[in-house]
């Protein structure tokens, strides 16, 4: 495919201001779909919401958790991209053609949760930043923002739910983490950030039957940080139709990720399927170059995860 006839050109960053005039051209393109807002992030920025279809049955997409993973806000705006067309042109992305998902399922999409991180992490941080002095010592002096994780104020929006905040502060005592770090910053208290905040209300007010974040890379499935507890209803049939989709393994969390996180607290909140998909492989942040590959490995069950609840 030539660079002019891409949804997703890779010729300049995707950072927020490209994601934002890229759901406007599909706004325009595809006028059926409903854009909104779910708040704002910590810099001001407004949080996007794409939602497709009009059945009573959702579910939730969430992209960029974290910032330097803003690939995969790019991999959900191709989705839509993609979905609209299939619905317009009457083409199957799945078992069942596009028309029916979006007749019979609602969609939620969050393409890009942590619009402040992703900036830093690929534009770096202005002059003009109230916090700059503090963001250079969270970032040892550094002026690479490239790693840049957590949102503009040195917290992990993925570290901020209630699931494992406790044990993520025993983690940060030990590792000499506070007051704000490019990544594993619990933050105050859970749902201390704008972001997280406006999520979670989003969510309990939709209360969609399941929830998908989207991570880099590792090309795994997480469904649960436990093996032994809150495998919510058929997670572990659903984690395979997803592996078997994209190729990519279930695994278990290890490390610091094991204690929580957004796919944890809504396992425990709702008691419902919530699953992290690990995109790409490699060396965070993946390059640009590859999304296309990425984008062909989990197209399938973006499509799909709806059927199954
Ligand atoms: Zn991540």
């Amino acid at each position: 495919m030539s660079e002019k006839d891409r949804f997703i050109s890779q010729s300049k960053p995707f950072d927020y201001d490209t994601m934002l005039q890229l759901i406007y051209e599909i706004k325009d393109k595809f006028p059926f779909i409903k854009i909104g807002s779910i708040g704002e992030s910590l810099l001001g920025r407004s949080l996007p919401l794409i939602t497709l279809g009009k059945g009573k049955k959702s579910v939730i997409y969430i992209g960029a958790h974290h910032g330097m993973e803003w690939i995969t806000s790019a991999l959900l705006l191709n989705f839509v991209n993609d979905f609209c067309n299939d619905y317009v042109n009457g083409r199957c992305g799945s078992e069942i053609s596009s028309r029916v998902l979006f007749e019979t399922r609602k969609i939620f999409i969050i393409p890009m949760l942590n619009p402040d991180g992703v900036d830093y992490a690929i534009n770096g941080i202005s002059d003009q930043n109230a916090l700059l002095s503090r963001i250079i010592k969270m970032n040892d002096g550094s002026n690479d923002f490239s790693h840049w994780q957590a949102n503009a104020r040195g917290v992990d929006l993925n570290h901020n739910y209630s699931a494992g905040f406790k044990e993520y502060k025993i983690i940060e005592r030990e590792m000499n983490i506070i007051n704000g770090a490019p990544g594993k910053y619990s933050g105050e208290h859970p749902e201390s950030e704008p972001e997280t905040r406006a999520l979670c209300n989003f969510v309990r007010l939709q209360m969609p039957e399941l929830a998908i974040s989207l991570h880099t890379q590792g090309e795994e499935i997480y469904f649960t940080s436990n093996q032994n507890q809150n495998q919510a209803h058929n997670s572990l049939s659903i984690a395979r139709t997803i592996s078997r989709l994209t190729g990519y393994k279930i695994s278990f969390p290890m490390g610091t990720a094991k204690y929580g996180g957004f796919t944890d607290w809504f396992i425990e909140e709702f008691d419902r399927p919530s699953f992290t998909i690990e995109c790409g492989l490699g060396k965070n942040p993946l390059p640009f170059s590859d999304h296309d590959d990425i984008y062909s490995r989990i197209k399938r069950s973006l499509y799909t995860i709806p059927i199954l609840i």
